[in-house]
């Protein structure tokens, strides 16, 4: 009995919190006296006609590729990232959300990068930095005869950098920190945001090679490297001064960080590890698993450092970086959906797919049963979700959408103004961008199949292998227009043959058709983003995540919301609720009177029919390993990779952090985040009261 609604213009579709509080406060055009001087509709004109002004180069009929545009933008079909929203049209043509640029060992460039990243922050993009190049603390300066700080102290500047930039900006900058598990200060890194307050504008992932991956698997020690040489660190005092417990009985003011004396008693687990583990002046090695369960202990503690699983992001990347060292990858940008070469930036977009329901769609179970009772049918889960989508999914929507929301952003790409040059020449070379969804779990509610259900990664694997596919058949297309990425000759599209299980998954074709190379216009096509202020605007769930619940408080910074965080129904329950003849207004006002008292639980405390609070479980109702699932489900067929959280409950122990971080590696993830309920305060979605 679930109510849709489809094809309403963008002035009815707007929910009052997108129409009254985040487009007037950050994406609609302002005078120079700050007042609003541009409509929702107009604002989708500005950037379909930006955007498809591009069109014009290559010889099309741009006035109707901005239609077109626009009429996908204006159904809230197909959302641009922020940035593209935000700058379009305007003096600042920064269109993109994410960017890598990391420092090399040179104090110049590190804060070279930091005056980059800040000109970045204020168009609104975010940044992500591998500071794995930089030597570890203690190490030699040569120029000075003195001792070098240390990738973590240095991170401490950007976060300052980034604190300033955040009031002129468009809106907070967002950071990604990674550090080399190999890297000799990575237990540094590990524990650098123990303390609340510390590094808040940044995210922070451990860069796990395989080697240190194995090591930890087989309980073995594993090689730290210093990136100044190239070659195995020589344990120095500083070195020792973090790891030996021999330092942790010395004067406080001269040990600084001993995780000995700091920490050991809160890690359990970390006591086998007691003693002095480092000889100065030997080669450093480390047990792996010391270090993973520093890792484990900091994401159980408060979320932080996530799990980069480089190997896998490198494997996967369209250029072979064993041949061609230079594209090798060492971080993402912020929120992990894009892992990025050094100075290549890349701009998103993402389908809408709670719009992509067929008409009168068959409920799963239904469908299931019958399925089942056809002798010939079989048992096959994939099967039967194939033949269920065939009824269920709007595919010639779905096939539009990402058809022309692959030629946007490749136009976008074009239309793009970067603020640095290293940056545009790496996009002109490279042309990557991130076509991914938002509204999976709305859509998974309209289909009645429960999210993290066998089905539910089945229906996310197959309705991802279909948008790529269609993303590089656009491109495809497009490089017969346009043209093949300048560095196309580089990549294993220009060798299927060499690559061809890649070459298949990503392509759907068979190599051996493709033997003199296979013409594309954009090195990485699809990424899942968390789409967080732009699924507002679309007024569905974010990405590919769970809801987070149906009624919650959400804290989007004091431009849009004032002091109180914004109180966010999910508008689609809305619509279920009043569909099957509920007094929406009551619910209304008993979510909002028990948010206020800290007494609400989740749909079922609302007073509804269990059926309806049923259909809509919330990210914590959702296991674990069944996150992990659905994000490895996406992955499948993602070039770049799957913004993800996995929530676990507030109660969930150390092991099983550590067993999502194992699950995620067996099913090929590139990286994961998991968060465990109210770890943090200040928490960005929430159903408690602060304070
Ligand atoms: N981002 C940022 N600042 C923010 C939120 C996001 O710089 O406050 C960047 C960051 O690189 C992130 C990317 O935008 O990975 C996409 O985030 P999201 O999809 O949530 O952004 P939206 O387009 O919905 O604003």
């Amino acid at each position: 009995p679930v109510k849709r609604v489809t094809g309403e213009t963008v002035a009815e579709r707007l929910t009052e919190n997108a129409r009254e509080r985040i487009l007037p406060a950050r994406y609609l055009l302002k005078d120079e006296q700050g007042e609003v001087v541009e409509t929702p509709a107009e604002l989708f004109e500005r950037v379909a006609t930006a955007v498809a002004a591009v069109e014009e180069e290559h010889g099309n009929d741009a006035d109707r590729w901005a239609e077109r545009f626009e009429e996908l933008m204006t159904h809230l079909e197909f959302v641009p990232n922020s940035p593209t929203l935000m700058n379009a049209g305007t003096e600042l043509g920064q269109l993109s959300a994410c960017f890598v640029i990391s420092p090399d060992d040179d104090l110049g460039d590190i804060f070279d990068v930091a005056r980059q990243a800040a000109e970045i922050f204020q168009s609104g993009g975010g940044v992500g930095y591998s500071f794995s190049a930089l030597r570890p603390k203690g190490d030699v300066v040569q120029e000075t005869g003195g001792i070098a700080s240390g990738p973590v102290s240095f991170m401490s500047v950007y976060d300052q950098m980034c604190e300033t930039i955040k009031a002129g900006g468009k809106r907070r900058g967002a950071q990604m920190g990674m550090l080399r598990a190999d890297h000799p200060d990575v237990g540094r890194f590990c524990v650098a945001k123990r303390e609340e307050g510390r590094l808040e504008n940044f995210n922070l992932s451990v860069a796990a090679t395989r080697e240190f991956y194995e090591a930890v698997q087989d309980d073995e020690e594993y090689t730290l490297y210093n990136p100044r040489t190239g070659e195995p660190h020589e344990v120095t005092e500083w070195t020792a001064r973090f790891y030996n417990e021999s330092y942790a009985e010395t004067d406080p003011d001269i040990v600084e960080e001993n995780v000995w004396r700091d920490y050991a008693d809160e890690i359990p687990g970390i006591e086998a590890y007691r003693g002095d583990l480092l000889t100065e002046g030997e080669e450093m090695t480390l047990p792996a698993r010391f270090v993973w369960r520093l890792m484990v202990d900091g994401a159980w503690r408060n979320g932080e450092p996530g799990l980069f699983l480089l190997d896998q992001a490198n494997a996967e990347h369209s250029f072979d970086v064993d041949a061609y060292p230079d594209h090798r990858i060492e971080a993402t940008n912020p929120c992990g959906e894009q892992p990025l070469e050094d100075y290549e930036a890349c701009n998103l977009g993402h389908v809408n797919l709670s719009l992509c329901v067929a008409d009168d769609p068959p409920h799963w179970d239904d469908f299931r049963e019958r399925w089942d009772g056809d002798a010939e049918a079989g048992d096959d889960l994939d099967a039967a979700v194939d033949a269920f989508l065939d009824e269920a999914v709007d595919f010639d929507r779905l096939d539009r959408i990402a058809r022309l929301g692959t030629r946007f952003l490749d136009d976008v790409v074009t239309a793009s103004d970067f603020p640095l040059d290293e940056i545009e020449e790496t996009v002109g070379r490279l042309r990557k961008v991130g076509l991914g969804v938002m509204g999976f779990a709305e859509l998974l509610v309209q289909l009645g199949v429960r999210y993290g259900s066998d089905a539910s990664v089945e229906v996310a694997r197959q309705l991802m292998a279909r948008i790529d596919h269609v993303a590089t058949q656009t491109s495809h297309d497009l490089a017969a227009e346009r043209g093949v990425f300048p560095a196309w000759e580089e990549s294993k599209y220009a060798d299927p043959t060499a690559h061809p299980e890649w070459f298949r998954r990503h392509t759907g074709e068979d190599p051996a058709e493709w033997e003199d190379g296979y013409p594309i216009r954009n090195h990485g096509l699809t990424s899942i983003a968390p789409t967080g202020t732009t699924s507002m605007i679309a007024d569905t769930s974010a990405g590919c995540e769970p809801l987070y619940d149906v009624v919650y408080f959400k804290n989007v910074g004091r431009d849009v919301q004032g002091a109180e965080p914004l109180v966010e129904f999910d508008d689609y329950f809305l619509r279920v609720l009043e569909a099957n003849d509920v007094d929406v207004e009551a619910v209304r006002n008993e979510a909002l009177s028990l948010l206020e008292s800290g007494a609400y639980d989740g749909p079922s405390s609302l007073p509804i029919p269990d059926e309806l609070a049923d259909l809509f479980p919330r990210a914590r109702d959702v296991d674990m390993a069944d996150h992990v699932r659905v994000q490895a489900a996406f992955q499948e067929h993602v070039d770049g990779a799957v913004s993800k959280t996995v929530n676990v409950a507030h109660d969930a122990d150390r092991e099983r952090i550590a067993d999502a971080y194992h699950l995620a590696a067996d099913l090929a993830c590139k990286g994961v985040t998991v968060y465990r309920s109210g770890s943090r305060s200040g928490q960005v979605l929430s159903t408690e009261p602060e304070g």
